[in-house]
């Protein structure tokens, strides 16, 4: 057993209280490598931001659960290095699918989980979360649950169509479960084509796809049902057409990809949303790199020599993010 409090680790529980109250987000950052890693904590320690390295039960497996452990405790070193006197650093299990794995996650040392019972018949839902809660508050461990499902594709984790939260059940399911934060579903999406293009207009201008609003009156009825409680949303990466230009100029191929506007994300980090997952955009900063210096310089072989610019691009990323859209920077 790892406790995440002996790794330098925090959970979210503070975190996001000031988040709500002071009108921003917190950046959850998914990550699966070194390189991602180096570059979502240079990000925030130089913007002084909160963060919350977030990983998949995949890309646990990719990275290996035993190195995991020490590249979380690792971050924090770096952090301090960097000049980030307290980091404020959550190590989260995204889309945790059974109890086994959330505990397994728990036992070595993770501050925060998700459990994802949002495919589930409510009552079912209710009663693994109400589980995996039981569990990790013994160890003050935060839980994310979920309540109506996004559509898109992240990992293991797909569905063919989105199901928005029902705002009439979110009081009944956050006392019963006693979950930390409830991640609704209000339009967002999973992966780089959230929307159809039949479910988008194409800005005349440019010709490029303009996806439909979010649904903020479906958030405006939940916080109204649960005022001050932490709600996070999933499936909000912008998909930056810069990057899926570069992409495509250096032989990828990636038709009609389309995210969440930064505005709609910027009006709901100023609500009770206060934490914004973001993964896709960091995917596409990397690979855009990757492929660019690949193309100019065909007989480079040095991973460093494309893994290094793709860091310096995704550091970009996610300061732009902290400073921009979420809101956080200087918060920690
Ligand atoms: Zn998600």
């Amino acid at each position: 057993m790892v406790n995440y409090k002996d790794l330098g680790l925090v959970n979210t529980r503070e975190m996001f209280a000031k988040a709500i109250k002071g009108g921003y987000a917190i950046p959850a950052f998914n990550f699966n490598n070194m390189e991602q890693l180096q570059a979502i904590v240079k990000a925030s320690a130089e913007t002084k931001s909160p963060v919350i390295l977030q990983v998949s039960k995949g890309a646990r497996n990719y990275a290996n659960a035993t190195l995991l452990r020490y590249l979380a405790e690792g971050a924090v070193a770096y952090a301090k290095e960097l000049g980030w006197e307290k980091p404020e650093i959550v190590l989260h299990l995204d889309h945790g699918d059974s109890f086994e794995t959330c505990k397994s996650c728990i036992d070595t040392g993770f501050s925060s989980v998700m459990i994802d019972g949002s495919a589930l018949p409510y009552e079912e839902n209710i009663a693994l979360t109400k589980k995996v809660v039981e569990y990790a508050h013994q160890f003050d461990v935060t839980v994310e649950a979920e309540l109506g499902v996004l559509a898109g594709v992240e990992d293991e984790v797909a569905s063919e169509e989105s199901h928005y939260t029902k705002p009439e059940e979110v009081i009944d399911f956050a006392t019963r479960t006693g979950c930390d934060s409830l991640a609704i579903s209000i339009g967002t999406s999973h992966g780089a084509y959230k929307f159809k293009p039949e479910q988008c207009t194409r800005d005349p201008k440019t010709g490029r796809l303009v996806p439909p609003p979010l649904a903020f009156d479906v958030l405006d009825a939940v916080m109204e049902k649960l005022p001050g409680f932490p709600i996070v949303l999933h499936g909000s990466s912008s998909v930056p057409q810069e990057y899926v230009d570069m992409i495509n100029q250096y032989g990828g191929k990636l038709p009609d990809a389309v995210g969440i506007p930064e505005e709609q994300l910027r009006k709901a980090a100023k609500s009770a949303v206060c934490k914004i997952n973001i993964d896709s955009d960091s995917r596409l900063a990397f690979t855009a790199a990757v492929r660019k210096v690949l193309a100019e310089k065909p007989a480079e072989f040095d991973p460093r020599k494309y893994c290094g610019p793709a860091r310096d691009l995704m550091e970009e990323l996610y300061k732009h993010k902290i400073i921009n859209v979420l809101g956080s920077d200087g918060k920690a």
